[in-house]
């Protein structure tokens, strides 16, 4: 592990953690902490909600940030937006042209559509975010359009979605800081049905500072 990843990063270490292959991940991130997420290995995407730790009610909302920045991308300087139009969080530092969040995450349903029914039983995003807000008391209707750290969704001129090899290298991170008390939480993807983690899921690291 290259430790030198948190040498740039301010205060002190908080959370140093891996997020196995595939896994779900929360943590409790307060105003003014820092969240690193590191794609360890190249590739991989990151599905990312949070939550208004006061009141979970208030929680990302794709929409109100693409609005308010007036493009789809997610980059150096992106603020994060709840569905009551208040930051959330900054991203603060990546080497990554942009991020995407109009993807969404990956479900058994979607990928039976999309790949064929003898998929129904892989493993899949909506269950790691599920199995993360149920320990919350939340439910389905808590999953809102999430974000795609590290994961390549350029969009044609007809605008045209597309799920293409990614822009990530290993060791390249995301920082987001946070503009308020969050839940913030990760499903590492596990798809190996299409080009977003290279048909090989692989971990991720995920550095709290503050
Ligand atoms: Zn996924």
């Amino acid at each position: 592990m290259n430790t030198s990843t948190v040498d740039n990063l301010p205060g002190r270490v908080l959370c140093d953690e891996i997020i196995p292959a595939r896994a779900p991940w929360d943590r409790r991130l307060s105003r003014g902490q820092t969240l690193r997420i590191v794609d360890v290995e190249g590739n991989q995407a990151v599905d990312f909600l949070m939550y208004n730790a006061a009141d979970d009610a208030e929680r990302y909302s794709a929409q109100d940030t693409i609005a308010a920045q007036r493009n789809i991308f997610l980059r150096t300087g992106t603020v994060l937006l709840s569905n009551e139009g208040n930051p959330m969080a900054r991203v603060t530092g990546t080497a990554l042209p942009y991020h995407d969040t109009i993807g969404g995450a990956c479900s058994c349903e979607s990928n039976t559509v999309r790949y064929g029914h003898h998929t129904k039983l892989q493993h899949a995003c909506v269950d790691n975010f599920l199995e993360v807000v149920l320990r919350h008391g939340r439910g389905k209707r808590d999953l809102v359009s999430n974000i795609n750290w590290f994961m390549n969704v350029p969009v044609e001129p007809d605008g045209t979605l597309g799920i293409v090899d990614g822009l990530s290298a290993p060791g390249l991170y995301v920082d987001l800081l946070a503009e308020m008390d969050l839940i913030v939480v990760i499903s590492n993807c596990p798809q190996i049905n299409n080009p977003c983690n290279g048909f090989n899921p692989t971990p991720v690291r995920a550095i709290i500072t503050g």
